[in-house]
């Protein structure tokens, strides 16, 4: 456990409060944009550590989150046809769709079963050849390669009967489109670390120097994010906007060369829609041509309706960073994670799930201290 107690250390962490506290002079806000720095924001009390001055905000750094309702409806109705085996991460379970979830078609007989791998999914196709099995690969480029190369595989063993339906988004365009719009409140970005060991950080430069903005690729422990913050501050009092690696123990500028090729291979860059943001040009990985036969699409012809985001659920706001989950008058209430209202009440990487579980009642935070 040295790792995790060496980046949850409370002097290291109040040592960062302290320089944090140091040179912040004015008003400053920052956004995440990863699911795991939110709940360890909230887990740890990150942001109760900084001063006034210093405002955290939540971005679409949750994957299942910004998946939007129409594509939840496509898996609904393929896990609902009596050939498809439906393989998903267990997450997607239990995110509403328009009318139901996947755990409910489970329930009335489809066959939806939980996957760990995308490979899990071609093998239960290898063993089931009477069968169609369906992944639904929902994720950042984190998960990307493991996706391709399931895909990959497929095609290289001959496996017909194994598709994809495909929800992966691609951070950059993302955080383009939060700095597009014209009520813009971020001012400075922690961008995933997780993203970058993938993708490294070169497309993140011209998003820095356009918009004028610091973007700091950060990792997930409490002393790697205060760190995160402390260098992004550091930018924005000086007035530089540059692309810095705290994460340098497990972040390359280029990432992860074999990985990108395999994305590249098997997938293209395409529009998607996200829950909250709209369409984003180029922010989706759709298959490339060469594998055009896996597309669960394509294969099954699911219609691309477009379906209007639940009125009840704030979460577009949220995943905007435009409203703290604590805000939503659902929250807590009309809204839990048994009975979740929308994914970022549901999803463990969602800010609604981190404030439920840490947050609910104005508590103490659990605390950096893990010296056993
Ligand atoms: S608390 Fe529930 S209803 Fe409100 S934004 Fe979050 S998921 Fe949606």
């Amino acid at each position: 456990m040295k790792y995790l107690d060496e980046y949850r250390d409370a002097e290291g962490a109040h040592k960062f409060a302290r320089e944090i506290a140091r040179i912040t002079t004015r008003p400053w806000t920052i956004m995440e944009v990863c699911g795991g720095q939110t709940h360890a924001i909230v887990k740890f009390g990150i942001d109760q550590l900084l001063p006034r001055e210093v405002t955290l905000i939540h971005g679409p750094g949750c994957p299942v989150c910004v998946t939007p309702v129409e594509l939840i409806d496509q898996a609904l109705e393929l896990a609902a046809r009596p050939e498809v085996i439906f393989c998903s991460f267990g997450d997607m379970l239990r995110v509403p769709g328009s009318k139901t979830d996947l755990l409910a078609v489970k329930a009335s007989g489809g066959d939806v079963r939980i996957v760990y791998s995308p490979l899990d999914a071609v093998n239960t196709a290898v063993k089931n050849p009477g069968k169609e099995v369906v992944f639904f690969g929902v994720g950042f480029e984190t998960t990307a390669p493991a996706t391709a190369m399931a895909v990959y595989q497929a095609a290289h063993k001959g496996v017909k009967n194994f598709s994809l339906l495909s929800s992966h988004v691609l951070v950059p365009p993302a955080l383009e489109a939060l700095l597009n719009a014209p009520d813009r409140r971020v001012q400075g970005f922690l961008a995933a670390g997780h993203v970058c060991t993938i993708m490294g950080y070169e497309e993140y430069l011209p998003i820095a120097a356009k918009h004028r903005v610091p973007i700091v690729v950060t990792g997930f422990e409490p002393l790697d994010i205060l760190q995160g913050i402390l260098m992004c501050l550091q930018q924005l009092e000086s007035g530089r906007a540059e692309v810095e690696n705290q994460y340098t123990r497990a972040v390359r500028k280029e990432g992860n060369l074999p990985a990108r090729q395999l994305i590249g291979e098997v997938f293209r860059v395409v529009p998607r829609q996200w829950r909250g943001l709209g369409e984003i040009p180029l922010s989706g990985l759709g298959l490339s041509e060469s594998y055009q036969a896996f597309d669960a699409q394509r294969k099954f012809g699911v219609a691309q309706v477009r379906v209007p985001e639940s009125a009840e659920c704030l979460s577009g706001l949220v995943l905007q960073g435009k409203l703290n989950p604590r805000e939503c008058p659902a929250f807590g209430s009309r809204c839990t994670p048994e009975h979740p209202l929308g994914a970022t009440m549901v999803s463990s990487e969602g800010a609604c799930a981190a404030y439920y579980r840490y947050r609910r009642e104005p508590a103490e935070p659990a605390g950096i201290q893990t010296h056993h």
